[in-house]
Parts: structure tokens; C-alpha cells; sequence
């Protein structure tokens, strides 16, 4: 992650290479005076290779994206529904046929329920959801949180990018912890410098009266679970922190039951006729899905990464983050070849922005990942004329979705 001008201005090891993690293929060191720590490449990657693949240190669906139906376990993400069910719900079409349904992923033979409701994908996932947070988080030991999710739900709406579920697992993770001051200092190494730019993200999170809304969570974690860390951590300042580390630093999670099931029919062996009527049909449920739910596709969640939160932004970047097990697993692909040496960046900006002119990018890094890009494009146009591209208004940060900007 790119340290925020707070870090940049105290930083005491510009110069220094200290390596913090060291994987076969990768290291994982300072990159810099403007970037902190880095992600660099110890050997050559092609394009297409799997650079690394990590678990999240905690993960949770969306608050609206589980209301609206989409099942998906607890612990990691994997869509619980049905190929068929998945496809008839989000076309709102009952009468379509699956043809291949033996191909869908879902295999309803190893769901597991707690009996507070929540449903997981296997009985592995329900042992170590359980075992990590869900103890401290089951509403049938402690009703009382029902509370809070209830008033978040009054507040919070789609388009979501975390939820107030990722901040009580990550809660809970650390209360539950045999080590105490290592779960709490694993976390504080996410940033989570709140600063006076950060109340976008607030407003994010907590809708536009956020001010009042900050001090119902505030005083709700308060009351419905009072452990050592709230106690300790959550004051209002903690609080904002805590918001600023999941904003700045979770990572979208999509999985979705559908695209599973394509990628399997496209391996089968099939002739050209088959072929184009199976492309015909495919094509035929994305649109008819696309018409009646939009972009809303997939099951979407967040979460928090050891390795990823490292990566840095380039405006021209080299890798990409996919999500090929339909769950919460991360896996770093590289879209170029690598060389040995070089640093392994990612986009934070999505491809609309990303095409956007050298001003109008830095714009939206700085506004919302609050960061000076130094990345190789933007050294390169630096004798560019400080203008936004055309399609911009003049009014350039209204102009930008901010949920474009804030999709990495
Ligand atoms: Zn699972
Ligand atoms: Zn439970
Ligand atoms: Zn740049």
C-alpha cells in the first residue's frame, strides 16, 4: 500500500532496503521514497502465471449483497446456491433449463448450519469460523448484536464496498486470539491513519447524517460487546481508525456460482454446433441477468490480506487480482511478463479511470487513496498539461464515480 502524506513527511528509512517478507518468487521490501514497502519479483513471470495466492486474515459478505439473497458461506465466500437457482433469481425468469447441471459447482451434500442460521460450505469452514470469531459472534450466545446490524442496515446501503460484519469478525478474530498483543498488531499494520480527507469514506460507510450515525456505532459496540479491544481501542478516535483501515485497505472479493459453471462448459469437449448453441445460451443469461439485476452479478464481500495489502498502484500496471476458486482465496496474476527485479504493481484505478488524462488519475488517487502517483506512466507524462480528460465536466471531482475510484 502507498503510505499517506502523514508517513511520507516522518519516514525514517527512505533509503533503506529492509525486507520484510521473502517467498520463493516474490520479496516484499521498502520501494522507495514516495511508496514504502513494496512488492518485487524474484524471478521472471509470464503473462498469465500465478504470482502468488493467499486466505484473507478476516472476510464478510456484504451487508445488502446477503439480504438480497445471495447465499454464500459465512467463512469464505462460496455461492451456497444452486447453478440453476442462481441463474432463475438474478434473470427472474423461472422457466429457464440448465443444460450440464451436473457441472455446477454447488454441492448442497456438505452445507452446515449453525443454528443461529448462518450457513457455511463445509463442516471445515463452520470449525474454524467458529473457532476464529463466530463463538463471540453467534446472535443465539449474544442477541444483542442483532442491534447493531440492525441500525447499520438503516444507514448503509449498496453500492457497498465493506461491511460493519468485517469489522466485528476482525473484533472478535483479536478477542478471540490466544495472543492478544500479535492480533492486535497484525491488524495495526494495515494503515489506519484517520485524516480530515477520510470523511468521504465515512459518509461511505455511514450514510450523509455519518456524524450522528459514528456515534450510534460507537456507542452500540459499546454495549453489545464489550471486550477487552472495544474497551481498550474503540474510542471514537479507535473507531475512525478502525474505518479508515477497512476502507482503505479491503479488498473486493467477487465469487459468483454462474461463471463457474461457464469456465467448466467451455473446457468440455464439444463439436462446433454444440459449441455455438452453448455460446448462444451463456450469452442469453448474462444479458437477460444483466437486465434484470444489473452489475449486481456477483456475490460480493471484503477482506483483509497480508500480502496484497503490500502491492503497490501503477497507472500502468503489470498484475491483476482474480478470485479463480469462487471463494475468498486471492490470487495475483501477472497481466505482462515480469523480469526479475521489478516491482509488481496493480491498478487501484478501474479501467475507465485508468484511461483517464495523467491530471485527472492523480486526482482520484490523491482524493481517495491519498497518495502522489510516481508510478512510470505518470513520470513519463509529466510534461502533460495539467488538464482532465474530455469526458470530465468542469467540475471534475463530482464528474468521478466515486465508487469507480474506490473499486481496486
Ligand atoms: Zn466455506
Ligand atoms: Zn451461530
Ligand atoms: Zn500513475
Amino acid at each position: 500500500m502507498e503510505t499517506d502524506f502523514e508517513e511520507i513527511n516522518s519516514s525514517s528509512h527512505e533509503n533503506s532496503t529492509d525486507i520484510l517478507i521473502k517467498e520463493p518468487s516474490i520479496e516484499i521490501r521498502t520501494a522507495g521514497a514516495h511508496k514504502g514497502v513494496g512488492i518485487f519479483a524474484f524471478k521472471d513471470f509470464c503473462e498469465g502465471d500465478v504470482i502468488f495466492e493467499e486466505e484473507p486474515i478476516v472476510a464478510a459478505q456484504f451487508y445488502w449483497n446477503e439480504k438480497y439473497g445471495y447465499l454464500a458461506c459465512h467463512h469464505c465466500l462460496r455461492p451456497m446456491e444452486s447453478t440453476v437457482e442462481n441463474i432463475k433469481r438474478l434473470s427472474n425468469n423461472e422457466n429457464i433449463v440448465l443444460s450440464h447441471p451436473n457441472l455446477c459447482p454447488t454441492d448442497k451434500s456438505k452445507h452446515v448450519y449453525c443454528d443461529c442460521g448462518v450457513g457455511f460450505c463445509s463442516t471445515s469452514c463452520k470449525e474454524l469460523s467458529w473457532e476464529q470469531y463466530h463463538k463471540c459472534l453467534c446472535t443465539l450466545r449474544n442477541p444483542s448484536l442483532n442491534k447493531l446490524l440492525k441500525s447499520w442496515s438503516g444507514f448503509h446501503y449498496p453500492p457497498e464496498t465493506s461491511s460493519i460484519m468485517l469489522l466485528l469478525k476482525m473484533i472478535a478474530i483479536i478477542e478471540l486470539s490466544s495472543n492478544y498483543d500479535e492480533a492486535v498488531s497484525t491488524f495495526l499494520k494495515f494503515q489506519h491513519n484517520y485524516v480530515n480527507e477520510d470523511e468521504n469514506m465515512l459518509m461511505k460507510f455511514l450514510g450523509s447524517e455519518y456524524a450522528e450515525n459514528f456515534r450510534i456505532v460507537h456507542s452500540l459496540l459499546h454495549e453489545v460487546f464489550p471486550c477487552k479491544f472495544v474497551k481498550e481501542f474503540v474510542t471514537e478516535d479507535g473507531l475512525r481508525k478502525l474505518f479508515a483501515l477497512i476502507g482503505r485497505n479491503g479488498q473486493g472479493i467477487g465469487t459468483s456460482v454462474y461463471s463457474e459453471w461457464v469456465k467448466k462448459v467451455e473446457k468440455l469437449d464439444l463439436n462446433e454446433e454444440e459449441k455455438s448453441k452453448m455460446d448462444i445460451f451463456i450469452n442469453k443469461v448474462y444479458d437477460a441477468m444483466n437486465e434484470h439485476v444489473g452489475t449486481f452479478l456477483n456475490c460480493e464481500g471484503s477482506g483483509l490480506y497480508k500480502m496484497q495489502k503490500n502491492i503497490n498502484h501503477s497507472c500502468n500496471p503489470n498484475a491483476t487480482v482474480t478470485f479463480p476458486h469462487s471463494n475468498f482465496t486471492l490470487s495475483l496474476i501477472a497481466s505482462k511478463n515480469i523480469k526479475a527485479g521489478e516491482e509488481i504493481c496493480v491498478s487501484y484505478l478501474d479501467e475507465c479511470n485508468l484511461f483517464r488524462s495523467r491530471h485527472s488519475r492523480r486526482v482520484i488517487l490523491r482524493n481517495h487513496y491519498l497518495f502522489e502517483c510516481h508510478c512510470e506512466k505518470c513520470t513519463e507524462q509529466a510534461g502533460d498539461p495539467d488538464v482532465t480528460s474530455e469526458e470530465e465536466s468542469s467540475n471534475e471531482d463530482e464528474s468521478i464515480s466515486e465508487d469507480e475510484a474506490m473499486e481496486s
